[in-house]
């Protein structure tokens, strides 16, 4: 199949207890893509403003990464600044500067158009429909959101839920846009809205994959030292729509075998900061990590 994603190219400023890393390159778009190039050739699309260096977009080409779908507008790129406590999954978000995408509204290049899978990763909900009328034939919309879209526009979000097939989001997330804390009750009233599944990511409890009964769980990969949570929910939602797409169905048995693909991948993204981590990963590393999910689940 094809896999477009549409998401921010960014930067961020993280702090943790232990450290502080100003303006590294981050972005929903660019994490998911990494991730998923480990299945497939992703297509990526996004804005970047002129201080963006133009060695990340080759780095993402070399990656097989399709970058035509990146556009440089004069001003500066997206930055957002988080803080993490002790506890990896909570995180306060201190600033959202949209710089460049403010004005973005993506003009899919011709080769796009094509996609089989969207996936319109925590971008203005404002934009999906413009997004999806540009593609002819999506066989499989998803959606991921982030707290700063919930909050500033939850009607666009939850009008825009019904031309989502699958949408991710971290538990917080998930109670915050529903305004229900248990999650099977939150999951199912974002099904009754338009997704066949909804998949809610747990941080390092893992993954839950609800459709009309929960279908799915495992855990994360156990990790000893967590250096930057960012980019785990967008790599997460790149290795499972990049395996989605290489094994062209979605099946209850790929959707399963996708959520492990995600995990593994976000495993390893949160060991190093920003996408660090993602550019020393081999495909030997995601495969025996992957074997060791089975390990670890099964019984
Ligand atoms: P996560 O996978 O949830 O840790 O996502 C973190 C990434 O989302 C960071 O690299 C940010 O640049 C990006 N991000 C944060 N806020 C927004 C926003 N409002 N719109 C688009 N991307 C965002």
């Amino acid at each position: 199949m094809s896999l477009l994603i549409v998401g921010s190219i960014a930067f961020d400023t993280i702090e943790t207890p232990f450290a502080r890393r100003e303006k590294i390159v981050g972005g929903s778009g660019t994490y998911c893509a990494l991730a998923a190039s480990f299945f497939t050739r992703p297509w990526l699309s996004g804005v970047v403003g002129e201080d963006f260096p133009v060695e990340v977009i080759d780095f993402l080409r070399q990656r097989g990464v399709k970058t035509e779908g990146i556009v440089v507008q004069p001003g500066k790129t997206f930055h957002w600044e988080g803080k993490y406590g002790y506890d990896p999954n909570q995180r306060e978000t201190l600033k959202t500067d949209l710089n460049v995408m403010a004005n973005f509204h993506p003009q899919l290049p011709a080769s796009y158009q094509r996609a089989k899978i969207v996936y319109l990763a925590t971008i203005d909900p404002d934009l999906n429909e413009s997004i999806l009328n540009q593609v002819r034939q999506p066989r499989l919309v998803a959606m991921d959101t982030i707290q700063f879209w919930i909050k500033h526009k939850p009607d666009s979000l939850w009008k825009s839920l019904k031309t989502v097939n699958i949408f991710l989001a971290n538990e917080e997330e998930v109670r915050l846009l529903t305004q229900e804390v248990n999650l099977i009750r939150a999951a199912k009233k974002i099904l009754a809205r338009g997704p066949s599944l909804v998949v809610v990511k747990k941080g390092e409890h893992g993954a839950l994959v609800f459709g009309p009964e929960l279908l799915f769980g495992t855990l994360a990969h156990p990790c000893e030292e967590v250096v930057d949570p960012t980019g785990a929910g967008d790599s997460f939602a790149g290795g499972f729509l990049g395996y989605l797409d290489r094994a062209k169905r979605v099946s209850p048995r790929t959707v399963r075998r996708a959520v492990v693909a995600g995990s593994a991948i976000a495993s390893f993204v949160i060991e190093d900061f920003g996408i660090d981590r993602l550019r020393r990963l081999t495909a030997a590393e995601v495969k025996n990590r992957m074997r060791f999910f089975r390990h670890l689940v099964s019984f």
